[in-house]
């Protein structure tokens, strides 16, 4: 497989991509390694600024990568099948781009040549989470955010109150 010069992911489509091609196309932004929850009644899904506990806040890359799915059973793998049916994924996510055929972002690393640039562009959650030991159903809630997403990526977060929630 290649990952440079061949525009691969405007060429394959998610399912036929292969293992390095896959990996290659996510941006690094960490945005869905955030602690989410639920509504218990609708459905929907809160993102807070707290990340998982196996995320590197600084440099947004996960610590125990392969072996996150027994680390943190929560973790969700994404699979091509899983990308449109995954509504809790940032709208500038590169699966969900491509599976929606819409163009990688500037800031992509496979579009700039340079990984920091999902840093530099506001992106990625860099400078944006904390982390917490443990942190409870309530912990959590105090610590909604809202991303505020447009073309360049997520920039600001505000704080909306969510009514009621459960982990996700
Ligand atoms: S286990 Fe790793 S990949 Fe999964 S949410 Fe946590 S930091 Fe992200
Ligand atoms: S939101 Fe998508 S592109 Fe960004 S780190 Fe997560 S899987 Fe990768």
């Amino acid at each position: 497989m290649t990952t440079n010069g061949d525009r691969f992911w405007e060429t394959t489509d998610l399912a036929s991509l292969d293992e390095a091609q896959w990996e290659a196309l996510c941006d690094g932004c960490a945005r869905c390694c955030l602690q989410k929850l639920a509504d218990a009644d609708t459905g929907d899904v809160y993102y807070t600024d707290v990340a998982c506990g196996l995320l590197d806040i600084a440099t947004c890359r996960c610590t125990d990568y392969s072996r996150r799915r027994h680390r943190m059973p929560a973790c969700i793998q994404l699979t091509p099948e899983r990308v449109l049916s995954s509504p809790w994924l940032p709208a500038t996510c590169a699966y969900r781009l491509r599976a929606l055929g819409r163009p990688l972002p500037r800031w992509h690393h496979l579009i700039s040549g340079n990984r920091n640039d999902v840093h530099a562009s506001g992106a990625s959650i860099r400078g944006k989470a904390v982390s917490m030991a443990d942190p409870t159903d309530a912990d959590l809630m105090a610590r909604v955010i809202e991303m505020v997403q447009n073309d360049t990526g997520c920039r600001l977060f505000l704080p909306p109150p969510p009514s009621k929630g459960g982990r996700s």
